[in-house]
């Protein structure tokens, strides 16, 4: 089965005067393909005439025409939105017990909570009253979710994913904003559990972004519902943050809680069950079977999805890598101990080397200096305690990326770049008008076109979906081997760090007051004493060789912790 998906707000008929309709072969000869639909003065597609030559997803000028050939044997969609709309295929099962969600951005997953919280009510693709949907899951495990749904009788609480647009509807101290949501009389544990008592008697619109995002994760647990639905939960916070959040959410435990995530590593540890969302972005998404969460994310690592019998994409591979040989690698710049500070903050820095080519990852909170180290090996901050001249070439992407009204075009990013990182629709665009995860592929893809010697990329992910994080890791290892350079990553996804580093920089302290770092360390020492400070142990996927968190106080984090090795303990 072909379906046509045309995007209405990409579409400008007045820029291009119907190109699609003047193109069409079908039309050419007399057929009526693609018409103007007198409503929305946008085009409408034909999925029965359409012969799918492709011609006008080509010649669109605004990439608004997606052409797409279905798998075999699909029901009919859940949901769709409107003709020549986004089609969602199945329903994520609500069970008791956290169940995550994965898959990239665009594939349905806000669709299917929205779905399940009752603000949209499933239209089988067309029109569908309450019982053609009843009908549709008969002898289904949703069924009787769906009946309680349309009667009024589930109670659902929501954590929006973009937690920045919340200070624009709720107003006022986040003290009183919690009181407020409070159904449930656990507003003191849950400001404790995560975290955010020093934020209780600031005004909602001057904290942080993470701040925010634990703030809106309290506001959502306190209330008393039958389903939390929860969309990524891990934005803007670091890593001590993102577990503690997933405890948080695993506390509630008897009852439904769906998550999406795109940090594999916090998606293992919160979730007993997953759904793998896949299709075409923007075009249609499958919700798979349920799935126990060790099986499904490895399943989604592979790319096959066995019950479905559906490959998706190629295998990613988690080699656990032997630590590169030192013959094999040169040494590119030495630093000796720095310190710096400013009027309240501190930085302490271990003296030590960056080779090449190598990837040197770099954890710890948020301002605890990592940015001021690197500031200070380009020269473009004199340490307080040494003349030393450091101005090592270094090409900077920062972690807050400033949109300013310059055209993409005009960044000059190299032509392999521009396809590897999918910018080609985008360049005649300016930065301000581009989504989070759009700029940040921009950001990357323009900080590894300079010239330089070293590459430093501040949290990469941020905003990125699981598919381009698991994307931008291989292309950063080609990358620094391919070319010889050093790549330096701040990142608090652990998957992404374990996957890129060879060695590890681990920066401690307060953040926004103190900071100090060792010299960089073998994988091994760093992720332990990492891990230690974090107060969570990892073993290895033994079919994968992924990282996983182990649960507190299971068997493995016991032995793990009795003998203080909180990671690679080899697989198993
Ligand atoms: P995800 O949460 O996986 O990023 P969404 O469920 O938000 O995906 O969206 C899936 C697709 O549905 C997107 O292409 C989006 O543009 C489209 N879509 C979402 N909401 C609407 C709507 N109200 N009307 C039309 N299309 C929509
Ligand atoms: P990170 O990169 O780990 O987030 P930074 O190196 O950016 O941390 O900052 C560490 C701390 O130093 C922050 O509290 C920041 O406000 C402070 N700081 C950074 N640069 C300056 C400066 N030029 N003057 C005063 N304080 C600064
Ligand atoms: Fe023009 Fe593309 Fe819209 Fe057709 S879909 S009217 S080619 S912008
Ligand atoms: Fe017409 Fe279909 Fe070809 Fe597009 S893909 S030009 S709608 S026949």
């Amino acid at each position: 089965m072909r379906i046509a998906v045309h995007d209405k707000d990409r579409c400008k008929p007045k820029d291009c005067n119907f190109l699609c309709i003047r193109v069409c072969p079908v039309n050419k000869t007399g057929g009526e393909c693609i018409v103007e639909d007198p409503e929305t003065k946008k085009p409408l597609i034909s999925e029965a005439l359409c012969t799918g030559c492709g011609i006008c997803v080509k010649r669109c000028p605004y990439d608004a025409i997606k052409i797409i050939n279905l798998p075999e044997a699909l029901d009919d969609p859940v949901h769709q939105y409107g003709v020549n709309g986004f089609r969602l295929f199945n329903l994520p099962m609500p069970r008791s017990g956290v169940v995550g969600m994965v898959g990239s951005n665009g594939i349905g997953k806000s669709t299917a909570l929205k779905i399940l919280s009752g603000e949209i009510q499933p239209n089988l693709g067309g029109e569908a009253s309450w019982e053609d949907v009843f009908e549709r899951f008969r002898g289904h495990e949703i069924h009787d979710y769906l009946k309680r749904l349309s009667e009024g009788n589930i109670r659902s609480a929501y954590k929006p994913q973009y937690v920045e647009a919340i200070p624009r509807v709720v107003k006022g101290k986040v003290k009183d904003i919690l009181e407020k949501a409070d159904e449930r009389d656990v507003r003191d544990g849950l400001a404790a559990k995560l975290n955010i008592e020093n934020a209780l008697d600031k005004d909602v619109k001057s904290i942080s972004g993470g701040e925010l995002q634990r703030v809106a994760l309290a506001a959502c647990l306190s209330k008393d519902a039958d389903i939390y639905l929860i969309d990524e939960p891990s934005s803007y916070l670091d890593v001590r943050e993102r577990m503690n959040a997933a405890k948080t959410l695993r506390e509630l435990e008897d009852r439904i809680v769906l998550v999406v995530e795109h940090d594999l590593v916090v998606l293992d540890y919160l979730s007993d069950n997953i759904h793998v969302l896949f299709g075409e972005s923007g075009g249609y998404g499958i919700i798979s079977n349920i799935m126990g969460v060790r099986v499904g994310i490895n399943e989604y690592l592979g790319g096959f999805l066995r019950s479905e019998n559906m490959r998706f994409r190629d295998e990613v591979k988690f080699d656990v890598r032997p630590p590169t040989s030192k013959d094999k690698t040169m040494k590119l710049l030495e630093y000796p101990d720095l310190k710096k500070s400013y009027e309240s903050f501190e930085l302490d820095v271990e003296g030590g080397e960056v080779r090449k080519p190598s990837i040197l990852g770099i954890l710890g909170p948020n301002a605890t200096g990592k940015t001021t180290f690197v500031k200070m090996l380009a020269g473009a901050e004199k340490p307080d305690n040494t003349d030393v001249e450091l101005n090592a070439r270094i090409s900077y992407k920062p972690q807050y990326i400033v949109a300013g009204e310059e055209l993409v075009a005009s960044l000059k990013i190299r032509g392999d770049l521009v396809q590897r990182f999918r910018l080609a629709h985008m360049m005649d665009k300016r930065l301000n008008e581009l989504s989070g995860g759009e700029l940040q592929r921009v950001a990357v893809a323009d900080c590894l076109s300079k010239d330089a010697d070293m590459y430093m990329l501040d949290e990469p992910s941020a905003y990125l979906d699981v598919e381009e994080r698991l994307a931008l890791a291989k292309y950063l290892h080609g990358f620094a081997y391919g070319r010889g350079a050093a790549v330096l990553v701040v990142e608090h996804d652990i998957l992404l760090i374990d996957y890129l580093s060879d060695e590890l920089l681990v920066f401690e302290g307060e953040s926004g007051s103190s900071g100090k770092t060792s010299k960089p360390l073998s994988m091994k020492d760093g992720m332990n004493m990492f891990l230690e400070q974090m107060d969570v142990t990892f073993r290895r996927d033994p079919d994968t060789g992924r990282p996983r968190a182990n649960k507190p106080e299971s068997v493995k984090d016991r032995e793990q912790r009795g003998r203080r090795e909180y990671y690679y303990t080899g697989a198993g």
